[in-house]
């Protein structure tokens, strides 16, 4: 802590107590590296978090709160602490509007991006390396903290919901896909738990997975998908309120903000020592309003894999076709592992009873259980593939145009899809997202990958 006690300046507090306690935190954080650690330790040594009032009639006095996340999260996100002067983290594009509120996004500029940034502008708690170091540590974070309990994206669609058919142990995913070029495989927890030099059963997740998807989409009738779209917009309605109280915080300190403004604005300049002392707090109330915004932002993000009112209107145009809705553009991997839950309880594995073959049972919600058997694949064996030639005219046009063009020129050349079928927009989306492509960003990846791609997409003309 290179902190002189005698240099009261710009971000340090004048009261000591509140200077211990953010010291306390930073050092806290240095010591749990995760937000929730520091509020456990904060609540457990029965520590509160210092807030300078900020209305107009008690303006700078002092109140203590109980530590929540985001004071913790502010605290840390605030360069000011780490004795920078920053403005501009966020810029908003009037292009991409939230579809709830109208309002232009914000878009998080990266830090070497900042339009202001002044580092050593005033003495601060921790180092502006420090700082960088924890930004980056928050980043890392927050998909750990703050998605608890939502699928992850990845093409094993039962991980989390699928069992040992021989021991009855949840079984894991191992995901090999992305270094091996292979599917990924379900294997039996009992080799994790203890420690057992014989795995109990393992197999590879695409069969199984292309089976149960279509159990699911044969089973699922047009009004259960009603039921799905009742879940989704409760945990929508969740979102919205917690949405809310972020724009509550943003507006208040945009507020605060423009007050400070017009109080600066209207101090006559000749009185020096008032107009250093407004300008101060007015900057202060800048350097809050960035850090909420950044929070608002980072938590909108988080929150993404919600469907938005576009994906929602194509959904319910979609809702008479399951299997359309399954393969939509719009649809995400974690959506249909959503949609896959909320009609199967649990999928139980068996791939040991009958040789080169896997039993599968599957546990509807409906208290229903239907049991089917695929063959195991073999390396290489049986997986369909996209002729390579359509492929690599996909990559190529798609920094330009749209998947259905796309689809039309390649049926027009007579090139046909892995099962021998005409291309749909669907499907070249599917490989679109699979290889990294994007419409806006034409990027470099030219090569296109040998991998099997057709056993989660079913096929929907
Ligand atoms: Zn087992």
């Amino acid at each position: 802590m290179c902190k002189r006690p005698t240099d009261l300046g710009w971000a340090l507090d004048p009261d000591a107590q509140v200077r211990e306690r953010l010291d306390y935190v930073f050092d806290s954080f240095r010591r749990h590296g995760v937000v929730r650690g520091v509020v456990r330790d904060l609540k457990k040594q029965g520590l509160e978090l210092p807030t300078r009032v900020t209305a107009q009639d008690a303006y700078g006095s002092l109140i203590w709160k109980a530590p929540t996340l985001s004071a913790v999260i502010r605290t840390l996100h605030n360069p000011a602490y780490a004795g920078a002067y920053v403005y501009g983290r966020s810029e908003y594009s009037s292009e991409r509007r939230s579809v709830r509120t109208g309002k232009a996004s914000a878009h998080i500029r990266a830090l070497a991006q900042w339009p202001v940034n002044i580092s050593g502008h005033h003495p601060g708690y921790i180092s502006w390396e420090e700082f960088v170091k924890n930004q980056e540590q928050l980043r890392q974070n927050w998909s750990h903290e703050g998605n608890g309990g939502v699928p992850r994206e990845g093409r094993a669609l039962l991980q989390g919901i699928v069992y040992c058919g021989v021991c009855g142990r949840k079984m894991s995913v191992q995901d090999r896909a992305v270094k091996e070029n292979r599917s990924p495989s379900y294997i039996c927890g009992r080799a994790y738990q203890d420690g057992d030099e014989k795995v109990c059963q393992s197999m590879t997740s695409r069969p199984v997975d292309a089976a149960v998807v279509e159990a699911f989409l044969a089973t699922v009738s047009p009004g259960g998908l009603g039921v799905a779209m009742r879940v989704l917009d409760q945990v929508e309605q969740d979102l919205a309120a917690q949405r809310r109280q972020r724009e509550l915080q943003l507006e208040q300190a945009g507020y605060e903000a423009r007050l400070a403004q017009r109080q600066y604005d209207a101090v006559d300049p000749a009185n020096r020592l008032v107009a250093s002392e407004l300008e101060r707090r007015w900057n202060q109330k800048l350097e809050r309003v960035a850090p909420l915004e950044r929070v608002y932002a980072q938590a909108e993000r988080a929150a993404e894999w919600n469907l938005t009112a576009e994906e929602r209107a194509a959904i319910t145009e979609l809702s008479q076709d399951l299997p359309a809705l399954w393969s939509a553009d719009t649809t995400t991997n974690q959506e249909r592992k959503q949609l896959l839950r909320m009609a199967i309880e649990s999928v139980q594995l068996d791939g040991m009873r009958l040789a080169g073959q896997i039993e599968i049972q599957i546990h509807w919600r409906s208290g229903a259980v239907t049991s089917q058997i695929v063959k195991r694949t073999g390396p290489g064996e049986g997986s369909l593939k996209t002729p390579p030639e359509a492929v690599s005219r996909i990559h190529e046009m798609a920094p330009r145009r749209s998947y259905a063009e796309i689809a039309a020129s390649l049926n027009r050349t007579g090139l046909r899809s892995a099962f021998g079928r005409d291309f749909t927009k669907q499907h070249v989306g599917y490989i679109c997202r699979r290889d990294g492509l994007t419409r806006r960003k034409p990027r470099s990846v030219a090569k296109p990958k040998d991998r099997p791609d057709a056993s989660i997409l079913p096929e929907v003309e």
